[in-house]
């Protein structure tokens, strides 16, 4: 049953928005020698004109990091450094609404989302490495670990302020600076993250926000006055760094694209599934590198369960992100409609059927209904490909066995999800698939504590948790000098 809600529409009054904004660089914003436009994905509508990050705006951003790096940051102490993320930490809780509001405008996620996840996560993320800044001699890499120096941070639009946290909050506490380009699609979060940095007190060159596009990116990943490189996107992307890495030597940590499988048992409570199947689908429009896009059913429940999540699938609803009732925003480009258009197009012509909820879509703004496929031959893109929209596959399976061998049969291996009240298969299954996160029962679950990262294509490193900060930490040097102190005792 299906009710109708009252329009609850989150007020954008929350946010100034400026007609245009320049690079953060050195703790000022300083203008660059070209724009683009950034717009609202549910409307269409322009939000702000933002710099594009040319060679030469990478060169001061650099510059300006290694000095900060040189004669502020690695030198400040632990404890030092762990009060400015505490501030940042409070500052973006302090402004929650703001950003939140900001985030859906620029991204066309729902409300309900940024408020919710988004925001309170990367103030999360700052809050627990906070923790850490004063205790790296604790973190199992060695007595005093040192920094790596600049970090160079390449993030997508999915989730802006949250990539955003986990690559600069690690970085921070590690005693590293950082330059950072956001999406071309999603810069605006980020540029209220410059102000907070203002607000904060943090010492200039700290941090570097350089926005633009694939080109900046490349800039950045590129340049040799970086030590660090830590990109999150697409696979293609990734490999294209990490040639360049091969050859330069930088360090490098990637957070590539997924394509996990949801494995729902015969024995599983349906409804909790089922509200598993859609939170791990469905949110953020499937925008979501670990989401749950392939569902494997057990054959025998396989009838009631697609019912039940049609059922579920149909009161989903699409439309205004601002409004508080919203499950489905808008997708976050247009580029990436076509790309989901093209690749559902694809799954039609291969002979898989299709159903789409039917909810009825906003005129303007880049749309596409929750999805589902059955019939789907493995050897199809829609089962192979990211399509990193709202669009699940289905297949069944009989046996445990079967299940791990369908799940693991991917170039991906970034996250996946058990459904069973056996306790015992959900451990044996999570030692037997190949992702970085294995959900027993639930879905989508962040926390700053927990590690996060692939296998195979879906890159490799971990962020978060103690594992997140050996990324930001020259372990290899500091593993010589633990062995030596060792030796001599
Ligand atoms: P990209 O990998 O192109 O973008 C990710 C980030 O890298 C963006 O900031 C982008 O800049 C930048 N970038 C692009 N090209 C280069 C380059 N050569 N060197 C360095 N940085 C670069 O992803 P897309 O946005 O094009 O999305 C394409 C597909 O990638 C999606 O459909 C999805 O399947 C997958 N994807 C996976 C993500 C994940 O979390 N694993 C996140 C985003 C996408 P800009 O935005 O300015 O182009």
């Amino acid at each position: 049953m299906r009710f109708e809600y009252a329009p609850a529409p989150e007020s954008r009054a929350v946010v100034r928005l400026r007609d245009s904004y320049g690079l953060f660089i050195g703790g000022s914003f300083v203008s660059g020698s070209s724009v683009f436009k950034t717009i609202s994905p549910a409307t269409e509508e322009v939000l702000a004109e933002i710099t594009l990050g040319g060679a030469e705006d990478i060169d001061r951003a650099v510059a300006a990091a290694r000095h900060a790096y040189e004669r502020v940051w690695s030198v400040m102490p632990g404890r030092e450094r762990g009060k400015y993320l505490f501030r940042i930490a409070r500052l973006l809780a302090e402004r929650a609404r703001e950003f939140a509001v900001l985030e859906t405008m620029d991204n066309g996620k729902p409300i309900r989302e940024s408020r919710d996840v988004d925001v309170p996560l990367a103030s999360a993320h700052f809050f627990y490495h906070a923790g850490w800044a004063d205790k790296l001699g604790y973190a199992g890499f060695g007595p005093s670990p040192k920094p790596l120096g600049v970090a160079g941070q390449v993030i997508p639009w999915n989730f802006p302020l949250l990539m955003l946290a986990w690559k600069i909050a690690p970085a921070l506490a590690c005693g590293n600076t950082v330059v950072l380009k956001p999406a071309e699609t999603t810069p605006l979060t980020a540029m209220l993250f410059a102000e907070v940095c203002q607000q904060a007190d943090l010492p200039p060159g700290v941090v570097n926000i350089v926005t633009g596009d694939g080109g900046t990116g490349r800039l950045l990943a590129g340049h040799p006055g970086i030590d660090k490189i830590a990109f999150t996107g697409s696979t293609e992307v990734g490999k294209e760094i990490a040639r360049q890495c091969a050859v330069s030597g930088q360090r490098l940590t990637l957070e590539l694209g997924g394509k996990a499988a949801n494995i729902v048992f015969d024995d599983a409570p349906i409804d909790q599934a089922v509200e598993g199947i859609i939170n791990g689908i469905f949110f953020n429009q499937g925008h979501v590198c670990c989401a749950g896009s392939r569902l494997l059913v057990q054959e025998s429940v396989a009838g009631p369960l697609l019912d039940a999540l049609k059922r579920r699938m149909a009161t989903l609803r699409l439309g205004d992100p601002m409004d508080k009732n919203t499950d489905i925003g808008a997708i976050n480009s247009r580029p990436q409609l076509e790309k989901i258009e093209s690749l559902a197009a694809s799954g039609e012509e291969e002979g898989a059927e299709r159903w789409s909820a039917p909810c009825p879509l906003p005129d303007r703004g880049f749309w596409f209904p929750p999805t589902l496929f059955t019939g789907v031959a493995s050897s199809s893109p829609i089962a192979r490909e990211e399509i990193f929209g709202p669009v699940l596959t289905v297949t069944t399976f009989r046996t445990p066995d079967e299940a791990v061998a369908k799940a693991n049969a991917t170039q991906y291996g970034l996250s996946a999800g058990v459904w069973t009240s056996k306790g015992s298969l959900a451990l044996e299954l999570a030692s037997r698939l190949r992702a970085g996160v294995v959900w027993a029962n639930t879905f989508n679950r962040f926390d700053p504590g927990s590690p996060f990262g692939g296998y195979k294509e879906s890159g490799f490193g971990r962020e978060g948790g103690r594992h997140g900060l050996e990324a930001y930490l020259d372990v290899v040097a500091t593993d010589v000098a633990g062995t030596l102190v060792a030796g001599d005792v």
